[in-house]
C-alpha cells in the first residue's frame, strides 16, 4: 500500500522543489497549496478547494485565470508562429506590432522598445543600457543606481542590488554602487512633529545631498516604482514626485519609472506615472503585460533615451545584449491581446469603478484596533497589523502575525499576501463587485480570528 502522505501533491511538490520566496516553516506545518486550475479571479486545487485569489496571482494574472480570448490569441499564434528571437535583424511581425502598440499607449510621442522575459531582466537591460550610453557619451564613471529602500526591482545580481530589502545581504548583495534612499512612507517614517508636506521635502533634501555627495558626474540614473509594490503597498508621500523629479532634471540623472506592477491600469491609469503626474525617461513593463499568460518584460525607452541609445548603438554598431526569447512572438501576441483587453474590454474602467468600493473596504478593516493603517491606490492596497494603534509598534516578529493572518485566510478560501507585518491586497481587473464583499468579508473575519489569537 502507498503511503497517503508520501504520495500526496503535498509531498510530493516538497521532495521535489526548492521553494524561493517562501516560509518554509509555513509549508513543513500546512503543505504546499498545488493549483490545477483557476475560473475568473479564483483558483483550484488537487483536493477541488476554491480560492478567491486577492493577489491576481502575483499581482498579474489581470484578466482572470481563464480569459477566453488571450487563450485563443495564445493558440493562434502557436499555430502560426510559435517561436523566434529577435536578434541579427530578423524578428517577428509580433513583435513590430508590439512595439508599435507599447509606444502609442505610453505616456512618450515616440520611442523604442526593448524585450526580456521578466521584469527583473528588464530592470537588469536598463541599468546596462544606462552604462553603455554613459560610456558611450564619454561619462563612463556614470555608473551609480539610485533606488529606495523598500522599493522591489527583481532579483538578478543587479536589480536585486537595486531593490531595497535587508533580505539580499544573504546573497552578500548590494553591488557596491547601487544606493538606497529614504523609503517615502509618511506614516511609518514620518518624525514627531513632522507634517506629510515637511516629510516630502526632508525626501527631496535627502536625495539632492545624496546626489552632491556621491558627484553628479557619477550617477547613471535613479529607479522608483509609482506605487512601492513588493515593499507593502507604499504610495509615495504627497507630492513626492513633483519633489525628487526637478533635483533629477537638474542633475540630468534619468529617471525610470519600474511600472512592472502600476503599468496597464493598476492604479487606475493606464500608467503609475500618470496617475502621479510625472514623465519619466523610460518605464519598465512586465507582469500585467501579458495579463500573466507569458513570461515577458519590456524596457521602453522614451524619445530622449531612444535618441542617444539609438545613437551609442550606431557608433559601435550594435547593442550587444539580448535574450533567446527576447520578442518572443507568442508572448508579443498574447501581449497585444492584453493590452486590447484591459484597455478596451472594460476592465480599466472595472479598476476605476470598483476602486472606491475597495478604499472603502480597506478604510472598514483599518478601523479595528490592531491595524494601524490602509493605504493604496486604485486596485493595489495593504492594511498594516500593529500590536498598539497609537504608538505605530508592530507585534513581535516571531509571532508571524501576516503569515497567521494569510493562513486564516487561506483555511477560509482566501489568498491573500503577508508582507512584513501588512497584508497586501491587488485583486484582478475582473473582479466583480460580490466577490470583492467576498473578499473582504473573509479578510475581516481571518483577522478577528488572528488578533483574538495574538493582541
Ligand atoms: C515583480 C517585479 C519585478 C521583477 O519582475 P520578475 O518578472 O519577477 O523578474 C520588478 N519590478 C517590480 C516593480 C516588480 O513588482
Amino acid at each position: 500500500m502507498p503511503d497517503d502522505r508520501t504520495n500526496s501533491w503535498e509531498a510530493r511538490a516538497e521532495a521535489s522543489s526548492f521553494y524561493g520566496f517562501t516560509d518554509l516553516p509555513t509549508v513543513h506545518s500546512r503543505g504546499t497549496v498545488v493549483l490545477t486550475h483557476g475560473e475568473g479571479p479564483y483558483v483550484v486545487d488537487v483536493h477541488g478547494r476554491r480560492y478567491l485569489d486577492a493577489n491576481s496571482g502575483l499581482w498579474n494574472m489581470v484578466a482572470g485565470f481563464d480569459h477566453p480570448g488571450l487563450i485563443e490569441a495564445a493558440q493562434a499564434q502557436y499555430a502560426r508562429f510559435p517561436g523566434y528571437h529577435a536578434f541579427f535583424g530578423r524578428m517577428s511581425d509580433q513583435t513590430v506590432m508590439l512595439s508599435e502598440k507599447l509606444v502609442e499607449v505610453s505616456p512618450f510621442e515616440r520611442g523604442r522598445v526593448f524585450y526580456t522575459n521578466s521584469g527583473s531582466e528588464a530592470n537588469d537591460t536598463m541599468v546596462k543600457m544606462l552604462w553603455f550610453l554613459h560610456a558611450a557619451e564619454g561619462n563612463p564613471q556614470r555608473r551609480k543606481i539610485l533606488t529606495r529602500w523598500n522599493g522591489y526591482h527583481g532579483v538578478t545580481a543587479v536589480s536585486a542590488s537595486m531593490t531595497g530589502k535587508p533580505y539580499n545581504s544573504v546573497f552578500g548583495l548590494p553591488l557596491p554602487g547601487f544606493l538606497h534612499l529614504s523609503c517615502p512612507h509618511y506614516w511609518r517614517f514620518g518624525q514627531e512633529g513632522e507634517s506629510e508636506a515637511e516629510f516630502t521635502q526632508r525626501m527631496a533634501k535627502e536625495l539632492e545631498a545624496t546626489i552632491i555627495k556621491e558627484g553628479p558626474e557619477t550617477i547613471a540614473g535613479f529607479f522608483a516604482e509609482p506605487v512601492m509594490g513588493a515593499g507593502g503597498v507604499i504610495p509615495p508621500s504627497s507630492g513626492y514626485f513633483q519633489a525628487v523629479v526637478p533635483i533629477l532634471r537638474k542633475y540630468g540623472i534619468p529617471i525610470i519609472s519600474d511600472e512592472v506592477i502600476t503599468g496597464f491600469g493598476r492604479t487606475g491609469e493606464v500608467w503609475g506615472c500618470e496617475t502621479f503626474d510625472f514623465v519619466p525617461d523610460a518605464i519598465i513593463s512586465s507582469k500585467n503585460l501579458t495579463a500573466g499568460f507569458f513570461p515577458m518584460g519590456a524596457v521602453i525607452l522614451g524619445p530622449e533615451l531612444s535618441d542617444r541609445m539609438q545613437a551609442a548603438a550606431e557608433a559601435i554598431e550594435e547593442f550587444p545584449h539580448g535574450f533567446t526569447a527576447s520578442g518572443h512572438p507568442v508572448g508579443c501576441a498574447i501581449a497585444l491581446k492584453a493590452i486590447d483587453v484591459v484597455m478596451n474590454e472594460g476592465l480599466l474602467e472595472n479598476v476605476r469603478a470598483l476602486t472606491p468600493r475597495f478604499e472603502a473596504g480597506l478604510a472598514r478593516l483599518a478601523e479595528k484596533p490592531n491595524i494601524g493603517e490602509w493605504r493604496g491606490k486604485g486596485l493595489m492596497g495593504a492594511v498594516e497589523a500593529v500590536k498598539d494603534k497609537a504608538t505605530k509598534t508592530p507585534f513581535a516578529g516571531d509571532l508571524s502575525v501576516s503569515e497567521r493572518i494569510a493562513n486564516a485566510c487561506t483555511d477560509a478560501g482566501l489568498i491573500c499576501r503577508p508582507l512584513g507585518q501588512a497584508v497586501v491586497l491587488c485583486p484582478a481587473f475582473v473582479m466583480t463587485e460580490a466577490q470583492m464583499d467576498e473578499m473582504f468579508d473573509k479578510l475581516d473575519s481571518a483577522l478577528d480570528k488572528v488578533f483574538a489569537e495574538v493582541a
